[in-house]
C-alpha cells in the first residue's frame, strides 16, 4: 500500500465521519479551537514526509509534551529517575488523585499529570533556567529557532487549574518535591502549552523512530536503550487507562494530550502525528485514535 494514497484515503474517510466527543473545554483556551480541524503528518527517517488536511497548522501539543520532558530528565538524571517515578500503567485518569495518596506520593508514570509534575521537579533542580533551558533544548532537537509557549494557554489553564494544584501540593505533602508546588505547576503547565504544527511534531519525535539519534544522524539525544524505554512507556503508558485499547488497535508506542494530537513511532521507520481537537471520555482525541487504528491496519506498519 503506497502511505500517502493510504492516509489521503483515510483522512477523507474518517473526516466523514460523525463526531463523537468534545473539545478538552476544562482549559478554557483550548475550548476556541475549531473542533472540525483534522491533520496527519508522517516522518520518515529518510527526511520525507507526507501530510494531509491542517497539518501545517499549531495546536496546543499539551501532554504530548510530557515526552520530551521525560526525554531531557531521562537524558540529564539516568537511572535515578525511576527512584521519584514509576514505569507501570496507572490504569486510572491522567488527572487522578486515588492512586497517589495509596502508592505514597510515587506516580505510576512519566505521563500522567503526577508524574509529569515530578519530572518538571527534576528539571527545575537540574537547570539553571529551567524554562528558557528546556525550550532550548526542545528547539535544539527540532532544528526549529520559533518554537516557543503559549502564555496565554498556559494561564488560562493555571486559573482554572484545581485538581492539578491538587496533585502538585499531595506530592509536596509526601515529599516527593525539592521545588515549591508553585514554581512546578507554572513549569508544568507552560510545558503543556507548548504550541506546534503536525509536521513540526512529527518531525520533532523521529529521535524516537532512529534509537535516540537526532536528526542530524550525529547528536545523541537519548541512548539507544534510553530510546527503547521511552518507547516502552509510550506503548504502556502514553493513553492513561486507555492505554491497552491503543496498544491493543493501533500496535505503536504513542502519546496523546488533550489538545487534541497523538503521536505514535513506529522504530526504525517513521513518527506520525494526528491532530482532531474532539476527545473521548478518557481524554484521547476520538478521530485521532481511529484513524491511527485503521492505518497501521491497512498499511500493516505495527510493532506486532
Ligand atoms: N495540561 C493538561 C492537564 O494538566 C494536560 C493533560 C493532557 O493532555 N492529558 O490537565
Amino acid at each position: 500500500v503506497d502511505i500517502k494514497q493510504a492516509l489521503t484515503a483515510l483522512h477523507t474517510k474518517i473526516k466523514a465521519i460523525p463526531h463523537k466527543g468534545s473539545r478538552a473545554s476544562y482549559i478554557p483556551e483550548l475550548s476556541h479551537v475549531d473542533p472540525n480541524k483534522f491533520g496527519v503528518f508522517l516522518a520518515h527517517l529518510d527526511g520525507n514526509g507526507c501530510g494531509v488536511g491542517d497539518y501545517q497548522e499549531p495546536f496546543s501539543i499539551q501532554s504530548i509534551a510530557k515526552v520530551l520532558s521525560t526525554t531531557l530528565a531521562y537524558k540529564l538524571g539516568g537511572e535515578s529517575i525511576w527512584s521519584r517515578v514509576g514505569v507501570e500503567p496507572s490504569g486510572t485518569a491522567f488527572n487522578s488523585l486515588l492512586q497517589l495518596e495509596s502508592d505514597l506520593g510515587i506516580p505510576r508514570n512519566p505521563f500522567i499529570n503526577s508524574g509529569a509534575m515530578v519530572i518538571c521537579d527534576i528539571l527545575i533542580s537540574t537547570l539553571e533556567n529551567p524554562k528558557e533551558d528546556f525550550l532550548a533544548f526542545v528547539k535544539t532537537i527540532s532544528n526549529n529557532k520559533s518554537l516557543k509557549y503559549s502564555t496565554h494557554i498556559a494561564e488560562s489553564e493555571k486559573d482554572v487549574g484545581f485538581r492539578n494544584i491538587a496533585l502538585c501540593n499531595l506530592i509536596k505533602s509526601f515529599d516527593n518535591l525539592d521545588n515549591s508546588p508553585e514554581e512546578v505547576l507554572d513549569f508544568y503547565f507552560n510545558l503543556c502549552s507548548l504550541e506546534m504544527t503536525c509536521e513540526e511534531a512529527a518531525r520533532l519525535f523521529l529521535y524516537l523512530a532512529n534509537d535516540g539519534l537526532a536528526l542530524d544522524q550525529k547528536t545523541q539525544i537519548l541512548t539507544l536503550s534510553q530510546s527503547k524505554r521511552i518507547n516502552a512507556l509510550m506503548q504502556t503508558c502514553g493513553f492513561y487507562d486507555e492505554s491497552g485499547e491503543f496498544s491493543f488497535k493501533v500496535g505503536l508506542p504513542g502519546k496523546s494530550g488533550v489538545g487534541g494530537g497523538i503521536l505514535a513511532i513506529l522504530p526504525e521507520k517513521f513518527a506520525i502525528l494526528v491532530w482532531s481537537p474532539r476527545l473521548n471520555d478518557k481524554g484521547n482525541s476520538y478521530k485521532g485514535m481511529l484513524f491511527l487504528e485503521e492505518f497501521t491496519t491497512l498499511t500493516e506498519q505495527s510493532i506486532f
